[in-house]
Order: structure tokens, then C-alpha cells, then sequence
């Protein structure tokens, strides 16, 4: 890769997804799959329901008994049994019998319908209430009356969730409802993070003149845990090529999937990162036209990829999101790698130089559909601009001006309590 080549942040984008891949999988307990890629379909090993239950505390019984049974006229059926939720009661239903029974509890043999304790006169709440020997039933049912039946919701041997399914909540309810207590999905990657400046001080140490805390590595280490990916710290290196060498060597004996690094990358004297890649990576620098965040190395280093981020805070942020969200979800097993956008419309004026831009907006709902104003200042080292914003505007390349009322995408970075819609 030659020198400081000019990419769009589409070839940027499409170069480092190429250079990654998608992890193994690995069997993980349930819990432990949340969030994550399935690798493998599941087949459902039991029926959902497993056997036919009642959908009420009520009364099973046979429903030809009650045709023609009102308030007036109720029907009168022998109380022959009774049954909870967790039992099984082997008496035959018989027609002029009824017995007793709790939502989630098995039908017994012989019955076709349950009534609701509400439409009997024996409308009790109570435990220790003892079963009556009958009871008088005030309206009629038909046959399959709060019955569930068995293979309603899921039928054994079907196939109940696909490869590169993502689990949420209730994925992982239905897996366990169906016995799976380990599953089969890609491997979390891990991810190096370096942090690189003389400047940097670690986040417990009191400022010294001319050094600022390193923040990029906590911003880097909680985007990857919000991702679901596992941050590997590997701290600050200083601005020397023997700092960098041994830190990212302790990335490649920790088996890191993907180093991910803030500064050192531009032009700068003390752009010390870039000498290292240059002798023992396969690194090209890259000027991308993106703002914030220029500059961008990408390649491997030792055979493990290589994303090299620019060192303003916000430019690192906006390029981890651009760039290396998508690269890690890709290693995650995801196919949707990009965030959707939504359409809103810009309440501000916003000038750019016809980079492709992700300008920090706050995005409300209103009747009218979503709107978005602007954060305020929108240099690079403004980090409350990024503490203010829940959305980023894209303005695409060549647009230098937007009216205020003007349609943009965006991307939401996390969305109002409330959506008026
Ligand atoms: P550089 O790319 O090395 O020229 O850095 C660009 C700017 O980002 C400088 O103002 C650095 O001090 C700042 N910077 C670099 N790394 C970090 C970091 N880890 N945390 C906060 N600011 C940083
Ligand atoms: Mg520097």
C-alpha cells in the first residue's frame, strides 16, 4: 500500500472489512450467549406445549354438557377430581363430571374443554377452599376452550432458530424452554487497545504539566464491551518505537483478535506508531475523507489485524464507530455490520468541507417526525459534544452546506425515552 493514499469512507470501510473474518464458535452456557451470533441451527428436541394444559383455573370437563347453559339455567356437574399445575391426574372425565383444574395443569382424559372458575358458582381464590362435590356452570363452551394443545407454539424437530440468529432475552427463554443449556455460537473477539503519546497519563494520576489523561482507552475499551466484544487493555505506550514494540507484543501473546490503537498515525514528528507498523506490520496509512478522523492505518501487524485510529477524542470515537463497530461485528458472526439510519430533519445550518461528516446531534421526536439540532462546537477535542449528542448527522461527501429544514440521515447512537410517534 503506498503512502498516504485518499479513500472515500466507503473503500475505507469495504478494505477493512475484507481484512477481517469471522470468528469460530464456541459452546457457551445459555446466559453467556446473550447478545451473541448463533453458529449452528437449533432443532426443537420437545413440542411447546409438551401436552395439552388448561389456560385458566377453571373446570375441565365435556363441553356438550353445558350447550344451553346460562345465568338462569346453569348446567350442575359432579366434581370428580382435581388437579395443579405440575400434577397429572389419571380419572376419566366423564360426561356429568367435571374436575378441577389450574392453569398450566394437564387436561385429563375424557375432557374437551375448560370453563372458567369466574362462570361457575364456585368462584373461590382461596387454598384451603376444599373441593366442592358439584358445582353449577353459568355459561356454555365449546370443544377446545381454553385449551393450550400440544405443539401450539413450536412442533418437535422443527427448525426454531437459524444461524446467525442474534440471541436477545427472548431467544434465550425459548432455548431454555426447550432444554438447551449450552449452544453453539462465534467467539467474542478480543480486542487489543494501545494507547500511544508521551502526553498520556493513566485516569488515577493527578495532571503534570503539558499531559492530559489517556481517555481514548477507556472510550475504545467501553465501546467494545457495549459490543459485546472482550477489551484487552494494554495501556499507554510512550512516543518511542521500543514502548510500541513491546506493547503490541504483549497483545500478540495475549491472542488478541484485532489491535485497535489511537494516535501516531499522522504526520507528526513523534508519529512513532506508524515507523513500528511500517518495519514489522503490513500497515498502510490512509487519509480518509471523513470528519472528523483523516487519518486511518489499517493492515496487520504480525498477521493480526491492524485498525489505527486518529488520537482527537472525537475523531477516534466517530472512526471506532465508523470503522472498527463494523469490523467487530463482522469477527462476531453479524451480518448487519452498519447502524440503520433514520430521516430527520436539521432545525440548525451546518457547513462542512465535503468530507463525509458525522456531525453530534440531538435527535427528539416530535409529530412531525424526528428532528435534529447540533451539540455545539464540533472540533475534534470537544468531548462533552459527544456527551451532549445521542445521534451523528451524516452529510454525504461533496455537501459543504445545509440549510436549516434540510433532510439528513442519521445514525442513533441511543434513542429518546420517549418517541411521540
Ligand atoms: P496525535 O495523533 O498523536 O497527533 O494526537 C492527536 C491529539 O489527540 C493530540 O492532542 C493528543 O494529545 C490527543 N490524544 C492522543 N491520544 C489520546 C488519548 N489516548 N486520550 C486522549 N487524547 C489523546
Ligand atoms: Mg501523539
Amino acid at each position: 500500500m503506498s503512502n498516504a493514499e485518499y479513500l472515500t469512507v466507503k473503500e475505507a470501510l469495504t478494505a477493512v472489512l475484507a481484512g477481517v473474518s469471522v470468528l469460530p464458535a464456541e459452546q457457551v452456557p445459555l446466559l453467556n450467549a446473550l447478545g451473541r451470533v448463533l453458529a449452528e441451527d437449533v432443532t426443537a428436541q420437545d413440542s411447546l406445549p409438551p401436552f395439552a394444559n388448561s389456560s385458566m383455573d377453571g373446570y375441565a370437563l365435556v363441553a356438550a354438557d353445558l350447550a344451553g347453559a346460562t345465568k338462569e339455567n346453569p348446567a350442575a356437574l359432579q366434581v370428580v377430581g382435581d388437579v395443579a399445575a405440575g400434577a397429572v391426574l389419571d380419572v376419566m372425565v366423564e360426561p356429568g363430571t367435571a374436575v378441577r383444574i389450574m392453569t398450566g395443569a394437564p387436561m385429563p382424559p375424557g375432557a374437551d374443554a375448560v370453563v372458567p372458575v369466574e362462570d361457575t358458582n364456585e368462584a373461590w381464590r382461596d387454598q384451603e377452599r376444599s373441593l366442592p362435590t358439584q358445582i353449577q356452570v353459568i355459561r356454555s363452551v365449546k370443544q377446545g376452550d381454553y385449551i393450550r394443545h400440544p405443539g401450539e407454539d413450536i412442533e418437535a424437530g422443527q427448525t426454531i432458530l437459524q444461524k446467525g440468529h442474534i440471541l436477545r432475552p427472548q431467544e434465550v427463554g425459548v432455548l431454555a424452554s426447550l432444554g438447551v443449556s449450552q449452544i453453539s455460537v462465534n467467539r467474542r473477539p478480543r480486542v487489543a487497545i494501545l494507547a500511544t503519546g508521551d502526553e498520556l497519563l493513566e485516569v488515577d494520576q493527578p495532571l503534570q504539566p503539558g499531559k492530559i489523561r489517556n481517555s481514548n482507552g477507556y472510550t475504545q475499551a467501553a465501546q467494545i464491551l457495549a459490543l459485546g466484544a472482550e477489551p484487552v487493555q494494554l495501556g499507554i505506550a510512550g512516543d518511542t518505537e521500543t514502548a510500541v514494540r513491546q506493547k503490541l507484543q504483549a497483545g500478540l501473546d495475549a491472542n488478541v483478535d484485532l489491535f485497535i490503537s489511537s494516535a501516531g498515525v499522522s504526520v507528526g514528528a513523534y508519529d512513532v506508531v506508524k515507523a513500528v507498523l511500517e518495519q514489522e506490520g503490513n500497515v498502510g496509512f490512509w487519509r480518509v475523507r471523513m470528519r472528523p478522523g483523516k487519518p486511518l492505518a489499517y493492515g496487520t501487524y504480525h498477521g493480526v489485524p491492524y485498525l489505527g485510529l486518529p488520537g482527537n477524542p472525537v475523531s477516534a470515537m466517530v472512526s471506532f464507530e465508523r470503522f472498527a463497530r463494523a469490523a467487530i461485528r463482522k469477527m462476531a458472526g453479524h451480518t448487519q455490520l452498519e447502524r440503520p439510519t433514520i430521516q430527520v430533519t436539521v432545525q440548525d445550518e451546518i457547513d462542512s468541507d465535503g468530507r463525509e461528516s458525522y456531525i453530534r446531534a440531538i435527535v427528539s421526536p416530535t409529530a412531525e417526525g424526528f428532528v435534529a439540532s447540533l451539540t455545539g462546537d464540533q472540533g475534534s477535542h470537544i468531548l462533552t459534544s459527544l456527551v451532549k449528542a445521542n445521534a451523528l448527522l451524516i452529510l454525504p461527501e461533496g455537501r459543504k452546506k445545509v440549510e436549516p429544514g434540510s433532510q439528513l440521515k442519521a445514525w442513533m447512537l441511543d434513542w429518546p425515552e420517549t418517541v411521540l410517534l
